[in-house]
């Protein structure tokens, strides 16, 4: 299928065509008829599936397209993260670039203030997280009355990021005749009842079940103890093929000390996490994106929705506790059809994370070997050579401690694709 025979109108054409979009996917070419046609819609796709555009793309198409030359925001898209609201607007830039349609993207956690200005000159498509939404409304500087499209987006994150009470509120004050679009990934038994209180006889869209969008993506996990973890990283991304690492930890703390493990020994990288502010988390991810830093460290929450072309591996330093998290995470790697590497490390406290995802995902994940007479990893692990470049880490381990000897060459870590 075309995007011609999807009934699109030609600035939007053009704008997917400048785009190098050449194709729809899947979830855009079953849910851009529905939501031109209309109707609510009950979609089930994950960030890496195209979802933005599937509903971006049918709402520029259809505030566009209407006669009504009346003021206010027509359109809100709810999203958890302040990341995944600037991706979405981004995106409404690229898409609606030949339209005269406002847009504005509003967040916590940076000044009011020239959100507010930008929503008194007028503002068609809101894209907002809860909180700031909220706040703005109780002061009086959004109004929804006019509202005739609402987007939930990523709903199984609102939920566990604690907003669905802030977006029942929201709810309760915009128009209850408009078109309503629910996008979730999972769809667990809170979140199809939050979906059934507000949408109305909703037409249902499922891809790529959470379990299988990660099978173009080749995944090996190493079995190590913790305290490889960091040499192993280290490895890792001395290969060259290791273009730009997204490294995921659990928690902010072990974030710090990741990012501080790799500075020590001359890896350029930050980490992006709740407890940065805004400006220095939109910092990272340009200076990431811009290839500025080759490797950027995130807990799960900061990088919901971190959209880097050409990503090449992700690597799972902790394996998340929740099994969902893991496709969410390897799904930032293999976007659009393209290929993707995921590392994930497994310390004897992760074993039982490790089998979640493999019963989630259906299949075992392919152990990657650690050849004992790999120059690299013994020359990091076990062989005392400070003035190498991983080799600083040896200096703060604990005399004693090291297993593998020395010796031989040639020897890698190996993985092969996972196969079901
Ligand atoms: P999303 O699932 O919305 O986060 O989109 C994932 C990525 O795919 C983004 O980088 C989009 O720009 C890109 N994308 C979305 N739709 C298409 C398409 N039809 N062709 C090529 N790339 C796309």
């Amino acid at each position: 299928m075309q995007f011609e025979d999807l009934k699109l109108i030609p600035p939007i054409l053009s704008a997917l065509q400048n785009a190098g979009y050449k194709q729809p996917t899947p979830i855009q070419e079953k849910s851009i008829p529905i939501i031109l046609s209309g109707k609510d819609l009950l979609g089930c796709a994950q960030t890496g599936t195209g979802k933005t555009a599937a509903f971006a793309i049918p709402i520029i198409q259809l505030l566009h397209t209407q006669a009504s030359s009346k003021k206010g925001i027509k359109a809100l898209i709810l999203t958890p993260t302040r990341e995944l609201a600037i991706q979405i607007q981004e995106n409404i830039e690229i898409y609606g670039q030949f339209t005269k349609l406002n847009h504005l993207v509003i967040f916590g956690g940076v000044s009011q203030v020239p959100q507010v200005d930008k929503l008194k000159r007028g503002v068609d498509i809101l894209v907002a997280t809860p909180g700031r939404l909220l706040d703005l409304m109780n002061q009086g500087w959004v109004k929804l009355n006019e509202l005739q499209i609402l987007v939930l987006d990523e709903a199984d994150r609102m939920l566990d990021m604690g907003f669905v009470q802030d977006v029942k509120r929201i709810i309760t004050k915009i128009p209850a005749e408009r078109q309503t679009l629910f996008f979730s990934a999972t769809m667990p038994k809170e979140i199809l009842s939050l979906a059934n209180s507000i949408l109305n006889n909703p037409e249902k869209v499922e891809v790529a079940p959470v379990s299988s969008t990660a099978d173009k993506i080749e995944q090996t996990v190493f079995c190590v103890e913790n305290s490889h973890k960091r040499p192993l990283l280290a490895h890792l991304l001395n290969q060259k093929n290791v273009v730009s690492a997204l490294v995921f930890t659990r928690t902010k703390h072990g974030a710090d000390k990741v990012v501080k493990d790799l500075l020590r020994i001359g890896v350029e990288t930050e980490a992006i996490h709740g407890n940065k502010s805004q400006n220095a988390r939109q910092r990272a991810l340009n200076n990431f994106k811009d290839g500025i830093t080759r490797v950027l460290v995130a807990t799960d929450i900061a990088a919901r929705g971190i959209d880097v072309d050409n990503l090449s591996h992700v690597i799972n330093y902790e394996l998340p506790n929740v099994p969902e998290t893991y496709v969410h995470r390897i799904g930032r790697t293999g976007r659009a059809g393209q290929s993707g590497i995921a590392f994930s490390f497994c310390d004897s406290s992760e074993q039982e994370y490790l089998r979640d995802i493999e019963k989630l995902i259906d299949k075992k994940i392919t152990k990657g070997t650690i050849n004992p007479f790999t120059v690299e990893f013994t020359g990091v692990i076990a062989t005392a050579k400070p003035a190498q470049k991983a080799g600083t880490y040896f200096k703060k381990r604990k005399p004693g401690n090291s297993s593998s000897k020395s010796g031989g060459s040639g020897g890698k870590f190996s993985g092969k694709k996972t196969s079901r």
